[in-house]
């Protein structure tokens, strides 16, 4: 499989980035580790006709402690980078479960934050060869007119499987986007369409330059469960992000948050304060969670596992993270 014939760049700081972004923007893709993008090139999912190589754009990598004490993790920073930060360890430890469920250690090398909060929905009858996909009719992703994972489906189901925007959602975090001359600063949730064919609310000219963590909070408590095939490698089939911040004695969650990934085109938030807010924590308490997270998950045929095992792991994966979380 080789990779297309396209023009190639390579910025060394973020204004040159933003001005190759302006000009080329629109037929560009920006390449950071490329264990997304490579795959889908080869695939010929994706032919751009200008890559923009981030690795030499040292200003985007790191993690750094702001005056507020919040933390900013810039785009480039590998997933290895978070698991090998103290502070990510000690004060986040939600977080680094699912840096640590993402794939496998040489991927985790390669691979950023910034590609993983951007990268693809994924569909078993997209992430094919250009050969196999042959055999099927042109699907919406690919631009024709039909789903082949779900029978008479009248738009695109595929899922996004990211392991980080589940938790960072559930942490609160904001992105940073830019584009020559401006940048703005969003909740996580908002890079997200929820639409499989065109998953990431961003314009083609905007860099996503880092994400910013609120400052750890002692009382805040977070976890992170994953369903995958191989334990050694796989995509989430279902993962459950959960954090409440919860009371001095520990019987109240005072605020949080319930996320999934891979039940749907976007992360899912399964409940924001709804059923966390002020609740008192009890059996009961965490059924309703539990089944919160049924209803939210709508997973499709569309991976090798079917749907309604999907839909009750999405239950059982949310009564774990939560008793887990309160277990520590
Ligand atoms: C076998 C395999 C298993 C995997 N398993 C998992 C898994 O379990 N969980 C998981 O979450 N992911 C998984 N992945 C996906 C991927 O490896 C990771 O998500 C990784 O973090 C992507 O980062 P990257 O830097 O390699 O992205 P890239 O491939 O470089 O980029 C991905 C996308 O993001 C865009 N992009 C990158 N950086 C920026 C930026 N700063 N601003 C704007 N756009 C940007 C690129 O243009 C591209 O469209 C897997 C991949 C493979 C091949």
């Amino acid at each position: 499989m080789k990779l297309p014939e396209f023009e190639y760049f390579s910025p060394r700081d973020i204004p040159s980035t933003l001005e190759l972004l302006a000009i080329h923007g629109a037929q560009a893709a920006l390449l950071a580790g490329g264990t997304d993008l490579l795959v889908r090139m080869k695939q010929q999912l994706v032919s751009p006709g200008v890559v923009i190589n981030l690795k030499d754009v040292e200003e985007l990598r790191g993690i750094k402690k702001q005056k507020d004490n919040s933390l900013f993790i810039g785009s480039l920073t590998r997933l290895t980078d978070l698991l090998e930060s103290s502070v990510i360890r000690k004060k986040y430890p939600g977080l680094y479960q699912a840096v640590e469920a993402v794939s496998a250690p040489p991927l985790q090398n390669m691979g950023t934050v910034g590609g993983n909060l951007v990268q693809e929905t994924r569909c078993l009858y997209y992430n094919q060869t250009a050969m196999w996909r042959r055999s099927k009719p042109v699907c919406f992703k690919a631009g024709g007119s039909v789903c082949n994972a779900v029978k008479g489906g009248k738009h695109c189901f595929a899922m996004y499987q990211g392991d980080l925007a589940p938790m960072l959602i559930a942490l609160s975090a904001q992105v940073v986007l830019s584009r020559k001359g401006e940048s703005r600063t969003i909740p996580l949730e908002e890079l997200y369409t929820g639409k499989g064919k065109m998953p990431i609310k961003k314009d083609a000219d905007e860099l996503l330059e880092g994400v910013i963590l609120p400052a750890p909070d002692k009382n805040t408590i977070c976890r992170y469960e994953k369903l995958r095939i191989r334990q050694a490698l796989d995509y989430p089939l279902v993962g459950v992000a959960v954090c409440m911040t919860l009371s001095g004695d520990g019987k109240v969650c005072e605020t949080g948050r319930l996320v999934l990934t891979a039940v749907g085109s976007g992360p899912v938030i399964a409940d924001d304060n709804k059923l966390m807010k002020g609740a008192k924590i009890s059996e009961d308490w965490i059924e309703k969670l539990a089944e919160a997270a049924y209803k939210a998950a709508k997973p499709v045929p569309n991976v090798l596992t079917p749907p309604a095992y999907r839909k009750r792991m999405a239950r059982v994966l949310t009564r774990r993270a939560l008793n887990k979380a309160l277990e520590n």
